[in-house]
């Protein structure tokens, strides 16, 4: 994103030093060559902008992900015990096309972006990874589990299928 804001900034700069430098008179006080490094700094100072700007998205995608190192877990638990589910292990996971697995032993993989959603949105994806604790299919009889453990499930799946990229499992 950063790299191609900074190429569209380049490419404007040096379209409006063409265009200088195509209309500008032949006697006009400010000379082209002038124009050229005035041009020249603004794209300087675009690139060191955009690479500030990357730096600064990076650092905030680190807090956000160690932020849901801490959070994810204790709430997958909380829901885990409200239904009487045992999870053995819990992984937070840079996935992706997955917002959570589950596996046979009990381990549940959580997507880190989670933590961005809203928190009915957030608390299905995890109720629907503890239901496979019981069910590791997508029967009807698994959405039943689902629908009973999460009422409202249906309004989540439609924010993930409007706003999510990544898929459920
Ligand atoms: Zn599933």
């Amino acid at each position: 994103m950063a790299r191609t804001l900074r190429i569209a900034f380049i490419v404007l700069c040096l379209s409006v030093l063409l265009d200088l430098g195509f209309y500008l008179p032949a006697h006009h006080s400010i000379s082209v060559l002038a124009l050229a490094v005035l041009v020249a700094a603004f794209a300087l100072g675009g690139i060191a902008v955009a690479i500030l700007a990357e730096r600064l998205t990076t650092e905030s995608l680190g807090r956000l992900r160690a932020r849901a190192a801490r959070e994810l877990p204790p709430r997958l638990l909380e829901l885990a015990a409200a239904h009487g589910l045992c999870v053995t292990r819990i992984s937070v996971r840079n996935q992706r096309w997955r917002w959570g697995s589950c596996s046979r032993s009990g381990h549940i993989c959580l997507n880190w972006r989670l933590v961005r959603m809203p928190p009915d949105v957030r608390d299905y994806v995890m109720i629907h990874e503890l239901m496979h604790l019981k069910r590791m299919d997508h029967s009807p009889r698994f959405w039943k589990l689902v629908a009973a453990a999460c009422p409202e499930y249906q309004a989540a799946r439609q924010w993930l299928r409007e706003h999510g990229r990544v898929r459920q499992s």
